[in-house]
């Protein structure tokens, strides 16, 4: 049985000398303590998927992923949770040795398929789509991920907040917006031409919104990491006992630092940092590279 937490999600006041300093009050809203493996963002994102599933009477969801994919372990924990089998297409061959993420998708019911780099990117399923097949976007991504990942905002009781988020499909940020609050994107993943900010508007509900999406926090890529981002991760655990992940809310925290140095934020403002979950990942580190 997955045993998903809802009730264990805070917020987080966090207290560092550099917030005091900018006269700012920052808090984490902590969904990775939904669960140690299933993904906070990616959970809350699924649920209409699934509700639309259920009421369409599905029995099989299908969805894309890499090898150490958030989406594709939450996407087989809830589909098992549901009462859905489920479908994973992993991007690339399959390795000697699973990853631990795919072990664990699989412990969860979900069948793989790996998928040539060329067939992955075009989208190309190793089976035919039957009647009974949900098919989820990867990541999650789309007006129904938007939805379930705006339903995240009624546990922040601060409606005042401005709230700092990871952004990878921009999926979570739109939701957020929709939600009602202000919200500023890290990306992390590089995008030299902006497109992000076009792919978040397509699924805001006010289209007149102005995003606020930082570019500058990729740290060269999707994934991609320098030892700079695990010492400042290790750091910002000692200083606030939050543990983070290399992808998404490593950059995330170090970003909402690098923000406060060069005051981005408004003296007297309150800051919500999203902490999304995504610890799972960590394990694809080399050992002994995170104090936690
Ligand atoms: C997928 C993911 C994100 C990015 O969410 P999007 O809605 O795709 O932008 C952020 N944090 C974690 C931990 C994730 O797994």
């Amino acid at each position: 049985m997955l045993s998903i937490h809802p009730e264990h999600i805070i917020v987080q006041s966090v207290q560092l000398p550099l917030f005091a300093e900018k006269e700012l009050q920052v808090a984490v809203l902590r969904t990775d303590l939904l669960h140690p493996v299933v993904s906070g963002n990616k959970w809350f994102k699924l649920q209409p998927y699934l509700e639309k599933a259920r009421a369409s009477g599905k029995k099989r969801i299908v969805t894309f992923g890499g090898a150490w994919s958030n989406h594709i372990v939450a996407t087989a924990a809830a589909a098992q949770a549901f009462g859905f089998s489920s479908a994973g297409i992993i991007r690339g061959e399959a390795a000697a040795t699973p990853s631990a993420t795919l072990m664990q998708a699989h412990n969860f019911g979900m069948e793989l398929f790996f998928s040539s780099r060329s067939d992955y990117a075009a989208k190309k399923l190793p089976f035919t789509l039957q009647s009974t097949d949900l098919l989820i976007p990867e990541g999650g991504f789309g007006t129904q991920g938007a939805a379930g990942a705006g339903t995240m905002a009624s546990l922040i009781a601060n409606k005042q907040a401005q709230l700092v988020c990871a952004v990878g499909t921009g999926t979570m940020m739109a939701g957020l917006i929709n939600a009602g609050f202000d919200v500023t994107g890290i990306l992390v993943l590089k995008d030299d031409a902006h497109q992000m900010e076009q792919q978040v508007r397509g699924l805001l509900n006010n289209t007149a919104t102005q995003l606020s999406i930082q570019y500058d926090f990729h740290w060269g890529g999707y994934a991609k990491w320098r030892p700079e981002l695990i010492t400042a991760m290790n750091s910002w655990y000692q200083a606030t006992g939050i543990p983070s992940d290399f992808v998404y809310t490593g950059k995330l925290f170090y970003a909402v630092q690098q923000l406060a140095k060069n005051n981005f934020f408004r003296p007297g403002s309150s800051i919500i940092c999203i902490h999304s979950g995504g610890l799972q990942g960590n394990i694809s580190l080399p050992k002994g590279t995170l104090i936690f």
